[in-house]
């Protein structure tokens, strides 16, 4: 029987941080239609929106290493208190999941984030860039 991980360990964690290793400052925003996860679509009510990446982060994402975006990701994710070795290896398996449904629906359409990581992001002034 699969268990799924608790709801306060889920991924991505949204606001104002990177939606994979969940650090600051973000630098850029991928475009992504939504797909199904966990039998919910990632973007609730609309059929695409971004994805938040830090300058770690979109070095593995525009080089495609998507299982050393995962490990870096459970490296974060393993810092966060109370999280029980079964429940790594499950989220493991939905980072794997999550991250290859991110590569299949990502779009061509890059923001780069070019004022600081303070100000929310719907106030931060942006840059687009052709990728
Ligand atoms: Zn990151």
């Amino acid at each position: 029987m699969v268990t799924r991980p608790q709801l306060n360990h889920r991924l991505p964690r949204g606001g104002n941080r990177c939606d994979f290793c969940g650090g600051a400052p973000v630098l850029h925003l991928y475009g992504c239609t939504t797909f199904l996860f966990m039998d919910a679509k990632i973007f609730d009510k609309q059929m695409r929106g971004w994805w938040a990446a830090c300058l770690e982060c979109s070095a593995l994402i525009t080089g495609d290493l998507w299982g050393p975006l995962t490990d870096r990701v459970m490296v974060e994710v393993a810092k966060r208190p109370g999280i029980s070795r079964p429940e790594l290896e499950l989220l493991r398996k939905s980072l794997v999941r999550l991250h290859k449904g991110f590569e299949n629906h990502r779009l061509s359409m890059v923001l780069t984030v070019v004022l600081g990581h303070a100000a929310p992001l719907e106030k931060t002034a942006l840059h687009l860039r052709s990728v």
